[in-house]
């Protein structure tokens, strides 16, 4: 695969200690040459800081890096200062998104959804930023259908996104008929596909539960046939996961996003062995 088109993902760490480790994890990192790595951002702004300050030393070690924005619960001020503060760093790439509050936060703030921040990002800085959006090949949970789902998507393409970035799934067909689906409705960007991999069952249902992310019954299955032997459920996670990578790079995903989970092992075990 050409190394140009992975990138990997971190979230900002809490702690020094958080931090310290997470720039161990990255030191391995770098060794796959990845094009950039993109950081997460809390939704209603509770990581700007630890968002911006992993950036910005990304930056400094010699790696491009593109924050995450959320613009639920902000507003045009709150969000205008982001991206001034983001250009003043010379920082160039942005995944733009709607974001999650926490369930009894409602929505607030002055963007409902991801295609108006993207609008909002075109229009106060024009072309400054590469920006990356949010694709969900199984569908977002809250969408009413896939179809509408889709045109949602294709709506925050049009709004100026240079590219998207998937919600992980283990379903490769689920992937290509998104891909296609999209492009029969004139989406031309590329659309790169996010990858979990698998580490750890219990979260994996954790995080696929509230994501909308499919576990194929078998995965499922063989998983919990493995209980808390770790050393099996890491060797069939890289199995599956590696062999879906091949068969999404073979099909055209014109690139891979790893979901990091500012673990190292994981994610480069599969790249070794796409290489
Ligand atoms: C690659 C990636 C990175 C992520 N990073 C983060 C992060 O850093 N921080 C974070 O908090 N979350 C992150 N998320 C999670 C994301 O914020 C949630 O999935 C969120 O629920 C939706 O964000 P979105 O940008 O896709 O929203 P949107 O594109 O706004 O879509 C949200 C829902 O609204 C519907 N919708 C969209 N536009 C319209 C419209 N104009 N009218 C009516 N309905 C509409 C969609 O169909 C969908 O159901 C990430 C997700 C992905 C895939």
């Amino acid at each position: 695969m050409n190394p140009h088109n992975f990138s990997i993902e971190f979230f900002p760490p809490k702690t020094e200690e958080g931090t310290e480790k997470l720039r161990v994890t990255r030191s391995k990192l770098a060794e796959l040459n990845p094009k950039y790595f993109s950081v997460t951002f809390g939704a209603g702004g509770t990581t700007q800081q630890g968002t911006l300050d992993t950036v910005v030393e990304i930056r400094k070690e010699g790696f491009d890096a593109a924050p995450h924005l959320s613009c639920v619960g902000g507003t045009r001020d709150s969000i205008r200062q982001i991206l001034k503060t983001y250009k003043e760093q010379d920082i160039h790439r942005l995944v733009a998104l709607r974001g999650d509050l926490p369930s009894g936060y409602g929505m607030g703030g002055e963007f409902r959804y991801a295609n108006e921040l993207v609008e909002f990002i075109r229009a106060e800085t024009g072309d400054w930023f590469h920006i990356e959006v949010a694709a969900y090949p199984e569908m977002h949970p809250q969408a009413k259908s896939p179809q509408d789902d889709l045109q949602n998507f294709v709506r925050k393409v049009k709004a100026g996104a240079n590219a998207a970035i998937t919600q992980y799934f283990y379903n490769a067909d689920a992937y290509f008929q998104f891909v296609e689906n999209a492009q029969k409705a004139g989406v031309n960007v590329p659309i790169v596909a996010g990858i979990m991999p698998i580490t750890n069952s219990s979260q994996l249902m954790r995080f696929s539960e509230m994501c909308g992310a499919e576990i194929p019954r078998w995965v499922r299955l063989k998983l919990a046939s493995y209980g808390d032997d770790s050393a099996s459920i890491k060797a069939f996670g890289l199995d599956v996961v590696t062999q879906m990578c091949e068969r999404l790079l073979a099909g055209g995903a014109p690139g891979l996003h790893f979901y990091s989970l500012n673990q190292a092992a994981a994610t480069t075990a599969i790249w070794n062995r796409l290489v």
